[in-house]
């Protein structure tokens, strides 16, 4: 009897967010979170921390499930250090992202670092490999997504446990199930 095929075991990957300016770029910090909850990421160090934006993305995980967390860092090469996995920088000066993908795909953790307007030079020596995704200039947006896809694809509905909506997909319109806490709330 053939085998059932087993599905490839995916990293489990946190994302590091270095230079918001809480008050200045809250949308640009707030999509940088989004992407990695909806792409699979698990974690998103915010340097510096910002318990403003950190609330919202967690009403985002109560209304629409799984178990993204913010944490906020106040010394962000500690993390680096610290982290028991491999870090991968995201930069235009780095290596292709198609040359490293199937490395990345191999490891057990990964740390996802983007920067903002100005990048710590420190971190290029830091980093385990820099990756870039095609060599122009981007968004760390656009860039942390198109990574997440290459190693993790997008998760499918299995991902969102504990949901209280999930969206009922329709070819026009808008349809979307509640699902009422134990609590009744
Ligand atoms: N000028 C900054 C610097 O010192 O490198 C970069 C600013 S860029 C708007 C913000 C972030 O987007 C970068 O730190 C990097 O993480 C990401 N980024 C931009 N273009 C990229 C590319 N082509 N490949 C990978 N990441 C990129």
């Amino acid at each position: 009897m053939p085998r059932p095929r087993r599905e490839p075991r995916r990293p489990a990957v946190t994302v590091l967010r270095l230079g918001h300016r809480p008050g200045r770029d809250p949308r640009l910090t707030t999509h940088v979170a989004l992407v990695a909850r909806a792409l699979g990421a698990q974690r998103l160090y915010l340097e510096p921390p910002d318990p403003g934006l950190a609330a919202r993305i967690d009403a985002v995980r109560r209304a629409w499930g799984g178990a993204f967390e913010v944490v906020g860092v106040k010394d962000w090469k500690r993390v680096v250090r610290e982290f028991p996995g491999t870090i991968v920088h995201l930069t235009m000066y780095g290596q292709a992202l198609e040359r490293v993908v199937p490395r990345l795909r191999r490891a057990k953790e990964l740390l996802i670092i983007v920067g903002g307007a100005k990048v710590p030079g420190d971190l290029y020596r830091m980093a385990s490999v820099n990756v870039a995704v095609g060599h122009q200039p981007q968004s760390e947006v656009g860039a942390l997504a198109l990574t997440l896809d290459r190693l993790l694809g997008v998760p499918g509905p299995g991902a969102w446990a504990g949901a209280h909506r999930t969206i009922v997909p329709t070819a026009r319109g808008k349809r979307v199930r509640t699902i009422p806490s134990e609590a009744g709330a």
